[in-house]
């Protein structure tokens, strides 16, 4: 892969691709956009033997062992030993959690894991060593936000003045929880979620057109959450919440819901908390759809191959209506959230719009 392929934030690569990364920076947006992928990209390009600084020439020996920790980061659960923070490029270092103290990690058994003080001590070590091989060392920190305080706190000297062979860029979805002396050190650089049309690209090769265009509507920005959708799942759940939404506009009683609810799948599901409100995000979705349709603004419409159906749904509810069932799905999700029976929650939400 080069940048070049890179997909999505496109004025963002052209700032970053531009000149020097600056020593310290902080790469933040969504999870499953590309910032970890753009971010090992910058430091094979700026360690290329051959491209002159352009992109990666994707063949010499730095890009080739670079290239490696872009297509398979090391695996998280693995026993890594301490020495093995130096992956396959010796000036290209990844950092994640779980990446140290093996024994402490496997004792906690599942995530979260943290990122502790022995790795960004070592990685404080190693950030004042010259480069092995080439002419600049690069730190990645992925998931910086599981950094503990200790580890963090730590990192502030190096952050703030690394030697000038030296460039740490920290990686998050959740800047927010990251230390304010953190974020202060940094040049924050903010990802944005991909288009529908980016996300379809990307999935090009994987799967048939359609379902690249279906994965690509409901995965919020996320090529990694277009890729890991379950979509027989999500398409069943929406088949059920578009005929339910019909049978209601048609005949909005009480017990055209309770009838639907007696039936399966919903009956199975909605006893538990997990299928229930996978159920309401899918139907919460839809009720977003109808509303753009209602407000003009069907270019927001997420479930685009059924829109026919949502315009005829849409014209049987008023835009009254629709507020209500909107802030009974999300009330509704808040009280499964606190433990209120699902069935429950799910038959009474459509009271308030009766
Ligand atoms: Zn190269």
């Amino acid at each position: 892969m080069k940048i070049a392929d890179f997909i999505g934030n496109t004025r963002l690569v052209h700032l970053l691709t531009r000149g020097k990364l600056p020593p310290s920076t902080l790469f933040a947006g969504p999870d499953g956009v590309g910032k970890r992928t753009l971010a090992l990209l910058l430091a094979a390009r700026a360690d290329c033997r051959e491209s002159g600084g352009s992109d990666v020439c994707g063949t010499c020996r730095s890009c080739q062992k670079a290239l490696q920790t872009v297509v398979a980061p090391a695996s998280r659960d693995e026993n890594v030993a301490l020495s093995s923070i130096i992956q396959d490029h010796p000036d290209i270092v990844l950092v994640r959690p779980g990446l140290l103290d093996p024994a402490k990690e496997k004792r906690r058994r599942k995530p979260p894991f943290s990122i502790g003080i022995d790795t960004i001590r070592l990685l404080d070590t190693e950030a004042h060593y010259r480069p092995f091989e080439s002419r600049h060392r690069f730190f990645v920190v992925d998931e910086a936000e599981k950094m503990t305080t200790e580890a963090a706190n730590s990192l502030l000297k190096t952050l703030e003045e690394p030697p000038s062979t030296t460039s740490i860029i920290l990686v998050t979805a959740f800047p927010q929880q990251l230390l304010p002396t953190i974020r202060s050190r940094c040049q924050k650089f903010v990802f944005l979620p991909l288009s529908r049309a980016e996300i379809a690209q990307h999935l090009t090769n994987t799967t048939s057109l359609e379902n690249c265009q279906l994965r690509a509507c409901f995965s919020n920005g996320s090529v990694g959450k277009a890729l890991e959708l379950d979509l027989e799942t999500v398409l069943g759940e929406r088949d059920e919440m578009l005929t339910l939404l019909e049978a209601w506009v048609t005949r909005p009683r009480f017990q055209t819901i309770f009838e639907r609810c007696e039936k399966e799948p919903l009956r199975t599901k909605l006893r538990k908390k997990i299928g229930s409100m996978s159920f309401l995000d899918s139907l919460l979705t839809l009720c977003h759809d109808v509303y753009y349709l209602q407000v003009d603004t069907s270019k927001r419409v997420v479930n685009e191959d059924q829109i026919d159906r949502l315009r005829r749904i849409s014209d049987g509810l008023t835009l009254e209506a629709l507020r209500d069932l909107i802030s009974g799905v999300v009330e509704a999700q808040q009280d499964i959230k606190r433990n209120v029976n699902p069935r429950m929650c799910f038959e009474t939400l459509w009271l308030k719009t009766s």
